[in-house]
Order: C-alpha cells, then sequence, then structure tokens
C-alpha cells in the first residue's frame, strides 16, 4: 500500500474543513459560544493540515504546530462555555506560546531534534489534559467517550516522536498522526454532537419533571421517584395544601400568590435531607416525601415546615403576607402503593383543615 503524504493532508483538511464549517452554520443558528469555538477549532486545524505540505520553513512549521495547539485550547475553551463557565483562562494560552516560542529559538540554534521532542511533549500535555477535563467535568457516555478519544492523541504524539527520531528521513511519523486523526478525528467530532444530544436529552428531562413556577418537582416528578409499581419504603408523605389561598390571591393578587407559591417551596426545601423532596401536586398543594417510617417523627418534621412558613410573613412589592399551610401525613406501610398513601395523607389533610388550619394530622 502506498500512502500519499499531500493527498491524506490534503483529504484530511477537507474534513476538518467539512465538520467545522458544519459547526458554523449550527452556531450561525443558535449563536451558542461553544459552537463558535469548536468550529474554530476545526477550521484552524483544516488549514494548518493544509498547510504542513506548503512549507518546511522552521518558523512556518513553527506557526503551523501552533495552530495546531491553539485548536486544542479552543476544544477545551468550547467544552467551559457548554459547562457555563468562562470559555477562557491564562493558562489556555500557555502550550501555544510556548510552543511558538520554544520551537522557533531551538530551531534557530540548529537543535532540530530538541525543537520537534519540545513541540510534540507540548503537544501530548495540552490534548492530554484537554481530554482529562472532558473526563472530570459533567457526565454522560458521550462526554467521558471524547474524553478518552483525546487522551489517545498524547500516545500518538508520542509514537511519532519516537518514528521521527528512529527514521528521521522517512514520513512515518507524520503519516502515523494522519492516519490516527483520520480515525481519532472523526470519533471526537461525532462524540461532540453526542454531548450536545445528551445534554439536550437531560434538560428536556428535567424540564418534565419540574415545576416551572416553583423549581420543585410535579406530580409527574413525584412518581417517577418510584418505579416499580410505586412502592414505598421507609416514607413519610406529607400533603400541605396552603390555607385561604384564594384570599391570598384576592388582597396580593396572583403575583403575589405565585411568590407566596415559590416562598413555601424554598422555605419547606431547607428543612429537607439528601433523600428527600418536595413536589408540586397541585394549584397550592404539595407532596413532601420524608425518609422517616415513624409517624411522631413524621409529624415533628411536618410541624417545623408549618412553623417555618407561618413564623414569618413574606414581604413582597413592601407587603407582608401572612402565610399558614395545613399538612397531612401517612406513613407508608411495606405494601401500599403511592396513591394508597396519598389517599391516607389527603383524608388527614382534610381532617386538619376542619379542625382550624395551620395545623398538622396523621
Ligand atoms: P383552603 O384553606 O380550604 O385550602 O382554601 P383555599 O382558598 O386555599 O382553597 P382552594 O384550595 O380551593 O384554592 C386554591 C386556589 O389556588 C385557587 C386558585 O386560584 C389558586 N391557584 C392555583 N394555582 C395557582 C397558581 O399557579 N398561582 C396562584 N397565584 N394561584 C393559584
Ligand atoms: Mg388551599
Ligand atoms: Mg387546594
Amino acid at each position: 500500500m502506498s500512502l500519499d503524504y499531500a493527498t491524506i493532508h490534503l483529504c484530511n483538511a477537507l474534513l476538518n474543513l467539512s465538520y467545522g464549517g458544519m459547526l458554523l452554520a449550527l452556531w450561525y443558528r443558535r449563536r451558542e459560544t461553544h459552537l463558535l469555538l469548536w468550529a474554530a477549532s476545526l477550521l484552524l486545524v483544516s488549514a494548518a493540515v493544509y498547510g504542513f505540505t506548503l512549507t518546511r520553513d522552521s518558523v512556518g512549521i513553527a506557526l503551523l504546530l501552533t495552530a495546531v495547539s491553539i485548536n486544542i485550547s479552543l476544544t477545551w475553551a468550547g467544552a467551559r462555555a457548554l459547562d457555563g463557565r468562562p470559555p477562557f483562562h491564562w493558562t489556555l494560552a500557555a502550550a501555544p506560546v510556548a510552543t511558538f516560542i520554544g520551537h522557533v529559538v531551538l530551531a534557530s540554534i540548529g537543535a532540530r531534534t530538541g525543537a520537534n521532542i519540545f513541540t510534540t511533549a507540548l503537544l501530548a500535555i495540552n490534548v492530554a489534559v484537554t481530554g482529562l477535563y472532558f473526563l472530570r467535568q459533567g457526565h454522560g457516555f458521550a462526554r467521558k467517550a471524547v474524553g478518552w478519544v483525546l487522551l489517545s492523541y498524547a500516545p500518538v504524539y508520542v509514537v511519532s516522536l519516537f518514528l521521527d527520531l528512529a527514521y528521521p528521513d522517512s514520513r512515518a511519523s507524520s503519516i502515523l498522526i494522519l492516519a490516527s486523526d483520520f480515525v481519532l478525528n472523526n470519533a471526537f467530532v461525532v462524540g461532540l454532537f453526542a454531548i450536545m444530544e445528551e445534554q439536550a436529552r437531560d434538560e428536556l428531562r428535567r424540564l418534565a419533571v419540574t415545576d416551572q413556577l416553583t423549581g420543585a418537582l410535579n406530580r409527574v416528578g413525584l412518581m417517577g421517584k418510584f418505579p416499580d409499581g410505586h412502592l414505598l419504603n421507609a416514607r413519610a408523605l406529607l400533603l400541605a395544601d396552603l390555607d385561604h389561598f384564594k384570599s391570598i390571591n384576592d388582597t396580593y393578587g396572583h403575583t403575589g400568590g405565585d411568590v407566596a407559591l415559590k416562598t413555601f417551596v424554598d422555605r419547606a426545601s431547607e428543612l429537607l435531607g439528601k433523600d428527600e423532596f418536595i413536589a408540586r401536586i397541585g394549584g397550592e398543594e404539595f407532596g413532601i416525601l420524608l425518609a422517616t417510617s415513624d409517624v411522631n417523627d413524621a409529624c415533628w418534621r411536618a410541624d417545623q415546615i408549618r412553623q417555618r412558613l407561618a413564623g414569618e410573613p413574606v414581604v413582597w412589592s413592601g407587603r407582608r403576607m401572612a402565610l399558614t399551610t395545613s399538612i397531612g401525613i401517612a406513613v407508608a406501610s411495606g405494601s401500599e402503593d403511592l396513591l394508597a398513601v396519598m389517599t391516607r395523607a389527603d383524608d388527614a389533610l382534610y381532617r386538619a383543615k376542619r379542625g382550624g388550619r395551620n395545623r398538622v394530622a396523621a
């Protein structure tokens, strides 16, 4: 098999041009910073790969290697932007700047081998650090896959360096890099799209189970906590219904009522543990799941929530809203499903309302 050096470069450059163009078109539509950074990264590397066929001059080579290093840093910056962080940090410039200066200085004193070792080591480190960023930050299969793909570039650079040292007059090292790049770069770009798809799916899932007004779970979210026939174990369910909420709306308007709903969720959440959660299951009705199977403990915790609301008026628009809630409690007995426990909690809530409101009942 004969591999034509210039043709492989051209194909690789065209492939990166096409991926870069695709990401640029997506950025034009969505205006998301990570898309622009990744597009810039692939377009830059496309130009650099083609550039290697045009020059053997040491400053030219230093510039092209710097462009490859910038491409890695832009990949990292894109990932930071995707994570909602400021994309640029001075450490991202360190490898490209060092690559350029190191290569020019070492080449100017005739240390061609030294220049190669230095720049290759920097490229390997930069790509490995970027790969580790993908692996360590965030979650999801695509994210991990992209991290491993980037990490795989590091040994390729190291092997190519040894080939360069062992066979300085052959193009084996360049061909190894280009051939590996065909495999890794395709996996990398497909991975980037998969990361974005994974993230969009996670966000849709989150929205589907979240109440938009209060940020608590919604009814679907509450049900989703009980797969496998909704069995409950060592759990107490509280049903809280805000008292006289119609008159809160009448007095303070719907916006004031909305603030009251959010405040209740915020205050109740402060009193919940890691495995406990609150869900808005109707207009001003909330389900709260506590990690206890002791009815006295559940009553005490429910009363804390009740007092947290009643104890401090909600200040809104310069006015003070006095809010109270009634809470019904049911402790799950091993074999019951969520609906049965809810019915019992609802009966208890009814008793709390009948008993005069602003109280708990089990
Ligand atoms: P009770 O003490 O018996 O519970 O009296 P109540 O006035 O709270 O009675 P009810 O449960 O019938 O009233 C619920 C009210 O909640 C009616 C509705 O206008 C209001 N509501 C439902 N959803 C929302 C919402 O998203 N925002 C606001 N501001 N009000 C809502
Ligand atoms: Mg009510
Ligand atoms: Mg109600």
